[in-house]
C-alpha cells in the first residue's frame, strides 16, 4: 500500500482571502506532498510497518521509528486540515450535538474560539492546535508539537481530532508574516463546520 496526497476538495484560490492560493499550492504539492514522500519510503523499507492502516501506526507511533511519528502525523493532519475547510464568510456556527457540547464544554461559541486561538499562539515553535472529542462526546482544546496530533499514544490530551488548525510558519507566512495571532483569528471563516459535526457525529459513543 502506498500513501497518497488526495487533491484538494476545492480550488486553490477558494480560501482567498483568508489564505492565498500560492501558500494552498505549496502547502498542499510541496509539504505535504514530501510527508507522503517520506512516509512511504520509511514504510517501504520495513516489513513491520508495511500494509498497516495509517491510523494504525499513529496510535503505537512510540515505538515507531521517528520518520513515522513526523511524516505519517504529517500526512494525517494534512488529510484532515484541507477537509475540514473550505470557502466561507465566516458567519456559519456549529449547529446541533456539536453546537450543544461546545456551550457545555466552553460555555459558548466565542469561549472555545478564545481557548483555541491562544493554544495556537502558545505553541512554541511549529505545531497544530485541536478541538478533540471523547468518547462520550465531551470536548477539550489541546496543541501538539511538530506533526504530532491527538491519535498518537504520545500525545499529552488523547481523543478524535474534529477541528484543527496548522501553525507552523508555512501555512501563514506569506499572507500573516509572522502575525499567527492573525491567521487564527481569521481562520474562522474558512472552517467547514458540516465536516466539522459530521465528524463529531462519528465519534464512538
Ligand atoms: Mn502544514
Amino acid at each position: 500500500m502506498t500513501f497518497q496526497v488526495a487533491p484538494l476538495p476545492y480550488d486553490y484560490a477558494a480560501l482567498e482571502p483568508t489564505i492565498d492560493a500560492a501558500t494552498m499550492r505549496l502547502h498542499h504539492q510541496k509539504h505535504h506532498q514530501t510527508y507522503v514522500d517520506n512516509l512511504n519510503k520509511v514504510v517501504e523499507g520495513d516489513s513491520t510497518l508495511k500494509g498497516n492502516e495509517l491510523e494504525a501506526l499513529l496510535a503505537n507511533v512510540s515505538g515507531r521509528p521517528a520518520a513515522v511519528r513526523n511524516n505519517g502525523g504529517g500526512h494525517w493532519n494534512h488529510s484532515f486540515f484541507w477537509e475540514i475547510m473550505g470557502p466561507g464568510d465566516g458567519s456559519r456556527r456549529p449547529e446541533g450535538g456539536l453546537g450543544e457540547a461546545i456551550g457545555s464544554a466552553f460555555g459558548s461559541f466565542e469561549g472555545m474560539q478564545e481557548q483555541f486561538n491562544n493554544a495556537g499562539v502558545g505553541r512554541f515553535g511549529s505545531g497544530w492546535v485541536w478541538l478533540v472529542a471523547d468518547a462520550s462526546g465531551g470536548l477539550r482544546v489541546t496543541s501538539t508539537q511538530n506533526q504530532d496530533n491527538p491519535l498518537m499514544d504520545v500525545a499529552e490530551v488523547r481523543g478524535t481530532p474534529i477541528l484543527g488548525n496548522d501553525v507552523w510558519e508555512h501555512a501563514y507566512y506569506l499572507t500573516y508574516n509572522n502575525r499567527r495571532a492573525d491567521y487564527l483569528k481569521a481562520w474562522w471563516k474558512v472552517v467547514n463546520w458540516d465536516k466539522v459535526q459530521e465528524r463529531y457525529a462519528g465519534v464512538g459513543r
